[in-house]
């Protein structure tokens, strides 16, 4: 997980230049306080955002970008922040993803274990198995409907965000997969 966090680090300044550039507003906002384990937000599935919600998912997008960089993670799902809505950013490698309602529709067989952090669970690393590969449909801050394949650091991230998504934080996902052994 160290290379996890590494990877994030390593890149976090690129990504805000870059994101400076795409999102020339990032600098108005202002990071936004973690919820941390074990606040009950964290435990509870987020809402479909509708498109009568999209405009305020702009800022908020904006404002859980922020907080990701700010706090040197390479991702951030709504309930980090108190919302129990279906929306999270990731950024592991300098480009910005923002899912909004996002549904994992495909799985690659082959999976593999990596210490995995969190930002609502400060200094703790779980071993985690997850899937290698991951297909995720979602829709953009525009309202399109998106496809994203991701593999190795990004897929994890995909698949860490969108268990926040459903109320899942890492520690349940190592307690089941210790139970399972
Ligand atoms: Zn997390």
């Amino acid at each position: 997980m160290e290379l996890f966090l590494q990877t994030g680090r390593s890149t976090l300044t690129l990504a805000k230049q870059l994101n400076s550039l795409i999102y020339p507003d990032m600098h108005k906002a202002s990071p936004l306080p973690l919820t941390l384990y074990p606040d009950e937000v964290l435990k509870t599935p987020g809402s479909k955002i509708s498109p009568r919600e999209r405009e305020e998912m702009r800022e908020l997008a904006l404002r859980m970008t922020e907080t990701m960089y700010h706090e040197h993670g390479v991702g951030l799902a709504a309930q980090q922040i108190g919302k129990a809505l279906r929306i999270c950013v990731i950024d592991v490698d300098g480009t910005l993803h923002t899912l909004i309602n996002p549904k994992i529709t495909s799985f690659s067989k082959d999976m593999h274990t990596d210490e995995e952090g969190c930002l609502s669970i400060p200094k703790k690393f779980f071993p985690l198995t997850r899937h290698w590969k991951v297909t995720v449909r979602y829709e953009d801050l525009d309202g399109n409907t998106k496809k994203l394949r991701a593999s190795g650091l990004l897929a994890r991230a995909v698949q860490h965000e969108l268990d926040h998504l459903q109320g899942i934080v890492v520690l349940d996902r190592y307690h089941e997969q210790k139970g399972n052994r």
